[in-house]
């Protein structure tokens, strides 16, 4: 029997969150990232989606995750953000490469004069992220220099903003003037080559920031990297579980490894069929909730591998008559007048949107159900 996580996805609001990007950037040509499986929601599917509204360029982060989409019959133009992939691969399955040093470079360039061929690629700079690509000022030699390689063709320049939330715009416009700046510097021997920096805070909060192409990934699926709940975007994800056993204890028993929470008063003790190995955070232990019937209960003692428990008391003396007891519980989305976001659970679990998205959308036994896009 399959036992763990149902995830819900909404291609309705995913086309819906795209749409909204494009708009914001007067329709410009938009690099949607699906790196990490599309932040947990499936890569394929989601690709597919985006690729049936016209998506310019997708990004991913490894060549791996490029050939997944390649071989699941996605056409349209792939981005390979971090790795270094061979000619080989570049030109059988269509890939764009970003360049990071000029070594690569180099060794794509000859490698595709001896196919005949040239290869469109991308450049990455480094305007203060200092993790990969050409630093402005320091390495534009090199950046000159990636001209006379023959076997490739410069389609396009791309740095990434250190502050993913923009909560302070400071150096996000620190970054923007050593890009804008040397886009200025290089535009006579690189015309015509697209400039791109923006990633979701950027296409929602930094419009000049916007350039020739935006790059937005957690947007698309529904989260504003800066405040909860921003009416603008749709949640895609849901997340559900099975209630496998409601149990009655008294009180002054304990409820899972630790004793860490002790039950006040008579509960009844919802055992839920998600656990740390699920990518619900052990971190949640007592601080988190679910939803059962349209109503909050909170999450009590330790999260375990595979099961957690919660206090379904109030919930279940607030069943009317004759409404059968629940057997299924909500960790991520809404139902009645609750809603749980991934803000939720990771301001308990004291980290980011992204990572609560990604470890539940990568859980061991998962089921997608997709709901279609109009
Ligand atoms: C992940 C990523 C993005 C998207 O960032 P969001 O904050 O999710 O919008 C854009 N560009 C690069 C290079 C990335 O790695």
């Amino acid at each position: 029997m399959k036992r763990g996580p149902i995830i819900e996805i909404s291609l309705d609001s995913i086309r819906h969150n795209y749409e909204y990007a494009r708009g914001l950037s007067n329709n410009r040509p938009t690099i949607a990232v699906v790196k990490a499986d599309a932040y947990g929601h499936g890569a394929v599917r989601v690709a597919n989606l985006l690729e049936g509204l016209g998506v310019s360029c997708l990004g991913v982060a490894f060549s791996s995750e490029a050939i997944q989409l390649r071989e699941a019959g996605v056409t349209a133009p792939i981005m390979v953000f971090f790795d270094t992939p061979g000619i080989d691969e570049v030109i059988r399955y269509a890939l764009i490469p970003v360049i990071s040093e000029a070594g690569y470079a180099q060794t794509l360039s000859i490698m595709a004069l001896r196919r005949n061929t040239r290869v469109s690629v991308h450049v990455k700079t480094d305007t203060g992220m200092g993790r990969f690509g050409f630093v402005p000022d320091i390495d534009e030699e090199e950046i000159n220099a990636l001209s006379t390689l023959t076997g490739i063709k410069i389609a396009g320049f791309m740095s990434h903003f250190s502050e993913a939330d923009l909560v302070d715009t400071n150096f996000a416009n620190v970054q923007l003037e050593r890009f804008v700046a040397l886009k200025a510097r290089l535009a006579s021997q690189y015309s015509g080559s697209l400039w791109h920096i923006a990633n979701s805070a950027a296409t929602m909060y930094l419009a000049q920031a916007h350039l020739d192409a935006i790059r937005p990934g957690l947007m698309l699926y529904g989260y504003d990297p800066l405040k909860e709940g921003n009416p603008a975007l749709r949640p895609a994800m849901t997340v559900k579980c099975r209630i496998l056993e409601i149990r009655r204890l008294p009180a002054g028993r304990s409820v899972g490894y630790g004793r860490t929470f002790v039950t006040q008063r008579e509960t009844l003790v919802g055992v839920i069929g998600i656990g740390y190995a699920d990518g619900f955070p052990r971190v949640l232990s007592n601080r988190a909730h679910v939803i059962v019937n349209g109503r909050l209960a909170p999450i009590i003692g330790r999260v375990c591998m595979d099961v957690s428990m919660a206090d379904l008391t109030d919930v279940i003396n607030a069943t009317a008559e004759g409404e059968s007891l629940p057997h299924e519980c909500i960790l991520l989305g809404r139902q009645g007048n609750a809603t749980l976001s991934a803000n939720h659970l990771a301001s308990a679990a004291n980290t980011i949107s992204y990572e609560i998205l990604t470890s539940l959308g990568r859980a061991l036994d998962r089921t997608f159900t997709y709901q279609p896009s109009r």
